[in-house]
């Protein structure tokens, strides 16, 4: 089965995605993890990527087409694949179809794991760094036994820029603003199932579960 697993920040994603691959034995591909796995690695590749990412720019889609159509190729994909963070964007997407097709593969299902913007806020805005060690928290699903103060030194806990909740309706609004088309473009090929990802991991996992299994 070959699938594309799309979801905003917050939504477990990752998560999901790895129970998948596990579960129904298929490759879990996710385009960051090659990026930074070839950018350790020193490759070719990883090094043209790592020249955009150093300027803070985009990997441009013909490198990342390089990337996809190489790991597609790869003979651990012949029964099937679940690809993690591509397409983003239609233009991507029309470039994943094509290599499918010179292939001989289609793009059997896309999963969309929804979940409403207040949720993922308080999921992502919950987030604490330690001032002092640099140890991680969540105020939600680990949160630290004093208020505000690191279990291990005693430090202060503050909030990052970044995880502040205006910072993070900004991160959905980009992601919704990209994604829309992309939800659209696979509602009209009859290839979207939409995931509810407002219930805990199990539950997630068990609706998942079901829709693959129903599929033919
Ligand atoms: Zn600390």
């Amino acid at each position: 089965m070959n699938i594309i697993l799309l979801g905003p920040p917050g939504a477990g994603k990752g998560t999901q995605a790895k129970k998948i691959a596990e579960h129904y034995s298929l490759p879990h591909i996710s385009t960051g993890d090659i990026l930074r796995e070839n950018i350790s690695n020193n490759t070719s590749l990883g090094v043209k990527a790592k020249s955009y990412m150093a300027k803070g720019e985009l990997v441009p889609d013909e490198l990342l087409i390089t990337i996809i159509r190489d790991r597609l190729s790869k003979p651990d994909c012949s029964k099937g694949f679940l690809l993690d963070g591509y397409p983003r964007t239609v233009p991507q997407a029309d470039a994943l179809q094509m290599i499918l097709t010179e292939s001989n593969k289609k793009l059997d299902i896309v999963l969309n794991i929804d979940v409403d913007d207040e949720e993922l806020i308080k999921r992502l805005s919950g987030r604490r760094v330690c001032a002092s060690c640099g140890m991680s928290y969540h105020m939600i699903f680990n949160p630290p036994k004093e208020d505000e103060i690191c279990d291990k030194c005693k430090g202060k806990l503050y909030q990052r820029e970044d995880d502040k909740p205006e910072a993070i309706r900004n991160r959905l609004m980009v992601y919704k603003k990209q994604t829309q088309p992309l939800i659209e473009y696979y509602t009209r090929k009859g290839l979207l199932r939409m995931v509810d990802g407002g219930k805990d991991i199990p539950e997630i996992f068990e609706d998942i579960k079901k829709i693959l299994e129903n599929y033919d």
